[in-house]
């Protein structure tokens, strides 16, 4: 038998059918298409850091709970005294411990589209099914529409991108509380970009059993860390920590991430410091004609430009030596849509020269 006649044989169509995560290559490039946060770490930082690193013990395995890390987390991100916490290499790996969790028969996963495409990805990985509810035209939770998916399908995990990539906005937390009083499943408030926004249901996770919130340090300045944190009631927790592979987060890591978070200042500057360059990155495509820019309380903007012009508008910037993410064609609802990272201020002023000029 062929290769391909045996991958048909033994590969579900469900897989064979997906496309694995791209990330186009960057190199040379104004990197501003990946949410990361742009700036390096000081040097009195990066030399403290190299101390702390020969302190790593690497013939052994690392702490298994990664103890004083899940300390320093907890602290960071004011996580509830009442709540248990767990972590993942990112929190792409925590989307997937929650998913493996549930996955059985009939199991639904649910999540209002767009948003961040590893929902869909890891339900169909796992062989389940992906309901995506509709968005409004605003970017906002239709409301009645996905009280009503959640009655019908009964998902099992319904997840919320607060603020939500891509489009950048906050779901209106009522909405969402009302969501979380109707769900009989879990629903994951997965606030990867709190930094940049003045929202969150952490403080919440007493309130609701079946409510989990879901943090990673990727945006606030450690995306190569690939560090995540879920948060919520102690039995959920207790069931998904079964899916955690042994040893998931690194020593390295683990020693990397407590230093980190011993600085927290740096971080919290930096991202008051995106949060100012995005306020004056969406004044200057609002400048420009065409151009419609969505809110965003993150560290990208979502922006449309004229019907036809997005391929053309993106290959003209890459060409200009500027990376940005083009979701044109990804769904309907991001027809002729770009979005772009929040940069340094002469990487943001590079890329609305570059786009103004084409
Ligand atoms: N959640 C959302 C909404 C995201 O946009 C992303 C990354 N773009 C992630 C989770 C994954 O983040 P990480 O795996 O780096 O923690």
């Amino acid at each position: 038998m062929s290769t391909k006649e045996t991958i048909e044989r033994l590969v579900r169509p469900g897989i064979r059918a997906l496309s694995a995560y791209h990330v186009p290559p960057a190199a040379g490039l104004v990197k501003l298409d990946a949410m990361e946060n742009p700036w390096p770490w000081p040097e009195s930082l990066r030399e403290g850091w190299l101390q702390v690193m020969q302190t790593a013990v690497l013939n052994r395995y690392p702490d298994p709970t990664a103890g004083a890390l899940q300390a320093a987390l907890r602290e960071a991100m004011a996580v509830p005294d009442a709540a248990q916490i767990m972590l993942g290499n990112g929190s792409d790996e925590l989307i997937q411990m929650i998913i493996q969790t549930v996955a059985g028969p009939g199991c639904v996963i649910m999540a209002p589209e767009p948003t961040f495409v590893m929902y869909r990805q890891i339900a169909t990985v796992c062989g389940l099914e992906f309901a995506g509810v509709p968005l409004a035209d605003d970017f906002s939770i239709d409301r009645a529409r996905m009280l009503d998916a959640m009655k019908d399908l009964q998902p099992a995990v319904t997840f919320l991108a607060y603020p939500n990539n891509p489009t950048g906005n906050l779901f209106d937390a009522g909405v969402i509380r009302a969501l979380l009083e109707a769900a009989d499943g879990l629903v994951v408030v997965d606030e990867a970009y709190a930094p940049f926004a003045d929202a969150t249901f952490m403080s919440a996770l007493g309130e609701y059993d079946n409510l989990l919130v879901m943090r990673t340090v990727s945006k606030m300045g450690l995306a190569g860390l690939r560090l995540g944190m879920l948060a919520g009631h102690p039995a959920w927790l207790a069931e998904i920590d079964k899916t955690r592979l042994p040893y998931n987060i690194g020593s390295l890591n683990q020693l990397t991430g407590v230093f980190a978070l011993q600085h927290k200042p740096v971080f919290d500057e930096q991202a008051a410091q995106i949060r100012a360059a995005r306020s004056e990155l969406a004044a200057g495509l609002r400048s420009i004609d065409g151009i419609t820019v969505y809110p965003s309380d993150a560290n990208f903007i979502l922006f449309r430009v004229g019907p036809g012009r997005a391929d053309s508008l993106f290959a003209g910037l890459r060409e200009a030596g500027i990376l940005i993410k083009n979701l044109h064609g990804s769904a309907p609802a991001l027809a002729d849509c770009l979005r772009v990272t929040v940069g340094q201020p002469e990487e943001n002023r590079a890329f609305l020269e570059a786009l103004a000029r084409l």
